[in-house]
């Protein structure tokens, strides 16, 4: 066994209400811990960021400022004002100092600022700004009077390489230390809460859902004890739901295929009992009493070969539909003539149909050659016939028809019987049935129709079957290959 398939059994051993449990814990436990990362050790930086990028960002609007004042769009004191506004709202101590490195203006908001009134400091940030590539410092620094972390950023003003101006920026990284721990403390309370809260909840959800298909597997077991009334739970949710809905789906086909199973073994028994006993008493009689009369010993000699045949009838048909059903029977398709084919079947019923007085009327239409399995074909049509002629009324008609019709030949047999209760009739077609009423002249096994389903399914054709009550049922079957 390969590791992959080695760790896929040993998966499907873990029971679902487990494995809920544990996607759920596992998802809350990814959120917290991500949570914590961002909120504890990516607090510092993500606030260092944020105040460099608002340095920045004051510095553009300030520096385009400038720019306009240099041009002559603005006024002296209106650069003032916008300068200090800008530093005012954003807690900046700012200086502006000229291409000759003195100050012109300057803001002070911090009241401890870096960079107002040290000359000497201001040279050296300047030399650094004038030696970094992008003519811009970004510097982080303690205050050595408050012992708090300074943001220094300093940047060129006008032409990048022939500035006009330099500009300093100052302002306070507050530390986040205190909120750190003020956050720590409220997280880990939030956490246990949670995880207290996502176990429990977890725990019931898995029940949940675990129970209904636990409930369902449990009447399963039941079911396949051969218990067929159990009756499966799908409360919960939809999908529990379909699952039990098709199990008693399953449950009342199996335990349909089981009666008719067992009615099969009833139904052939006693068919084959009946010529059985038959076969005794006259081969007995013939032994002992007409052995010596000519004229007895061949009417009973008669009786035991009609009985044979109808031994051997029922035989073949079960021999027919199991290899059909098989799967591994084969089409052997030829072309032949439809109407003859008809006649020539009917021709064969012509013995009984004279002697027991029934009338089969022939309609034909013009004659087309068709391409199909003959030999399974004639066996569909024979055992319409032979049905129509067992079920047929006290008229004893049968009608036969052949209508041509553009999707191809259309063959309908009909009876003048009592016909086919609607609940019955998509059960005729299936294996064993056969309706309670059944005569004893009636020769069959019930397997006569699932053996003309088999055989139409094989080549593809349409088939079906209207009936009346009281007025007669007509079957009918397309060949859907005609030349
Ligand atoms: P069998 O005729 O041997 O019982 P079939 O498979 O041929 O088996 O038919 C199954 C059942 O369908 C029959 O028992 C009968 O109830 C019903 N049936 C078939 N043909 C007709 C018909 N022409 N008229 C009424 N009922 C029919």
């Amino acid at each position: 066994m390969s590791a992959i398939s080695k760790l896929r059994s040993a998966n499907s051993r873990i029971p679902l209400k487990f494995k809920v449990w544990l996607y759920f814990i596992t998802f809350t436990i990814m959120v917290f811990v991500l949570l914590w990362v961002f909120q504890i050790f990516f607090l510092e930086n993500f606030y260092e960021n944020m105040k460099t990028r608002a340095a920045a960002s004051s510095a553009d609007k300030i520096s385009s400022c400038y720019d306009r004042l240099a041009a002559g769009e603005m006024t002296r004191s209106e650069f003032q004002s916008k300068v200090e506004t800008i530093a005012h709202d954003n807690d900046l101590c700012v200086e502006i100092l000229d291409r000759y490195e003195r100050s012109i203006y300057s803001v002070e908001t911090l009241g401890d600022c870096l960079i107002h009134g040290r000359v000497n400091k201001t040279s050296i940030y300047i030399f650094s700004i004038l030696e970094s590539e992008d003519r811009t410092i970004r510097y982080t620094m303690k205050n050595p009077r408050s012992g708090y972390n300074m943001l220094l950023y300093g940047r060129t003003l006008g032409n990048k390489n022939n500035p006009s101006g330099y500009l300093l920026i100052n302002s306070v990284l507050v530390p986040v230390g205190s909120t750190v721990y003020i956050i720590k403390r409220q997280l880990m309370l939030i956490t246990v809460l949670l995880i207290i809260f996502a176990f429990v909840i977890s725990l019931f959800l898995s029940r949940r859902i675990a129970r209904p298909i636990a409930e369902i597997t449990k009447s399963a077991e039941q079911l396949a004890k051969g218990d067929f009334s159990t009756e499966f739970d799908g409360r919960g949710y939809l999908e529990a739901k379909k699952l039990a809905d098709t199990l008693t789906y399953a449950e009342t086909e199996l335990s349909r295929v089981d009666n008719m199973q067992r009615d099969l073994i009833a139904n052939v028994s006693h068919d084959l009992r009946t010529p059985l006993t038959m076969l005794k008493a006259y081969a007995e009689m013939i032994r002992d009493l007409s052995g010596d009369n000519p004229k007895k010993r061949n009417e009973h000699l008669e009786i035991i070969i009609n009985e044979t045949d109808r031994l051997s009838l029922m035989v073949n048909d079960i021999l027919d539909l199991s290899k059909l059903e098989s799967g591994k029977q084969k089409l052997n398709p030829s072309e032949f003539e439809i109407s003859g084919k008809l006649s020539e079947i009917i021709d064969r019923f012509k013995g009984i149909s004279e002697k027991m007085g029934y009338t089969i009327n022939f309609t034909p239409d013009s004659e087309r050659t068709v391409c199909c399995d003959v030999v399974k074909i004639e066996q569909v049509i024979y055992n319409l016939i032979n049905n129509a002629i067992n079920y047929t009324g006290e008229d004893k008609q049968v009608f036969v028809r052949q209508i041509n019709t553009p999707e191809g030949v259309l063959i309908e047999v009909e009876d003048t019987g009592d016909g086919i209760e609607e609940d019955k009739i998509k059960l005729i077609f299936d294996k064993y049935y056969r309706s309670e009423n059944h005569k004893r002249e009636v020769v069959g096994t019930g397997l006569g129709l699932s053996i003309v389903k088999a055989v139409l399914k094989l080549h593809n054709y349409d088939y079906g079957v209207r009936s009346t009550l009281g007025k007669g049922s007509t079957f009918w079957f397309r060949i859907s290959d005609v030349k």
